[in-house]
């Protein structure tokens, strides 16, 4: 990826500057987020089916790759990065596989000072082939790219119409915007500042720490918070669920994941108020649950998982009255 990123960074540099001098309803040069699980539009690296840069040499003849792969786990859904008209489908294989789907999209041009893309969203199922469509809605599924080509790393192959680069519209404005409450509010009644889980014998709470069992690393956060206290909502987004991660039955594998502001992430060992719709930040969420009757004597807490597994740390943290 190397070879590409001073032309993205000096890109984001100049959109950044751009964007700087126009008023916030003129924000969305950068496009929004694609795939539910991949908040930053991450790109493909390499595996042994290729790599995911615009430009990447490709096998059998076929040339360079005029499109970039924005990772997306199979069946994950999949959102519209802008405002615009969709048409389709399109066939990129031709083969009938069962990934051979996707759409044409391609923008209504609302504001005339902003650049009309023409964009193809491909190995997508669509929940439609034409209308409107706003940026951030639904607008369908990763297809099981895996049965295709088992060990991939599925994704998205985004693809500019006119066969330009679209690494740059995919990256995100960083800050995501200026504005924009980036700390979280406190999750736990009784935990105003998000206090994190130390150690006992059943483990340590902070990010990484190793777990047993050969369960690798933990890829969340633990917020310390008393059996039956209230939970909140840390910011504002979009509920989905149920989400479980002991899948046993037990007392406390309930939990509910939130989009939205920015941000994604899973609140585990919680029970939901509900698991759709919109929630405020603050917002009552729901309920701890009865942690101790699973593993007497733990630390209480909740498991605060961001959805692409980076660190959510500094977002609680700075939840700690600045
Ligand atoms: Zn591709
Ligand atoms: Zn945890």
């Amino acid at each position: 990826t190397g070879e590409f990123s001073p032309f993205s960074s000096f890109a984001h540099e100049v959109f950044a500057k751009e964007w700087d001098a126009h008023p916030p309803q003129q924000q969305h040069r950068h496009w929004a987020q694609i795939c539910s699980g991949n908040p930053t539009n991450k790109i493909r690296g390499c595996d042994k089916y290729g790599c995911g840069q615009f430009g990447a040499d490709r096998h059998s003849g076929k040339g360079k790759h005029v499109g970039v792969d924005v990772i997306c786990a199979d069946g994950a859904t999949v959102y519209a990065p802008f405002s615009g008209q969709l048409s389709g489908p399109i066939r990129f294989f031709h083969n009938g596989n069962a990934i051979d789907d996707g759409l044409v999209f391609l923008t209504s041009l609302l504001l005339p000072s902003l650049p009309g893309y023409c964009v193809k969203l491909v190995c997508v199922h669509p929940i439609r082939y034409q209308g409107q469509i706003r940026r951030g809605q639904q607008l369908g599924r990763m297809l099981p790219m895996q049965k295709v080509f088992p060990g991939i790393i599925s994704h998205i192959h985004v693809e500019n119409c006119d066969h330009s680069d679209p690494t740059p519209q995919l990256t995100p404005v960083v800050p995501p915007f200026p504005q924009q409450d980036s700390s979280w509010a406190p999750v736990c009644s009784g935990n105003p500042t998000n206090e994190i889980r130390g150690c006992d014998n059943y483990g340590c709470g902070y990010y990484g720490a190793p777990r047993r069992n050969g369960k690798g690393k933990h890829r969340g956060v633990d917020v310390i918070c008393a059996d039956g206290a209230t939970v909140y909502a840390p910011f504002s987004g979009q509920l989905s669920g149920p989400i479980k991660i002991f899948h046993n039955g037990n007392a406390i594998d309930d939990g509910v994941q939130i989009r939205g502001s920015g941000f994604c992430v899973k609140l585990v060992c919680i029970h939901p108020i509900r698991y759709n719709g919109r929630i405020f930040k603050g917002q009552v969420l729901g309920k701890m649950l009865p942690m101790q009757r699973v593993f007497p004597g733990i630390t209480s807490h909740i498991h605060v998982e961001n959805c692409d597994h980076s660190d959510p740390t500094s977002n609680l943290e700075r939840g700690k009255g600045q």
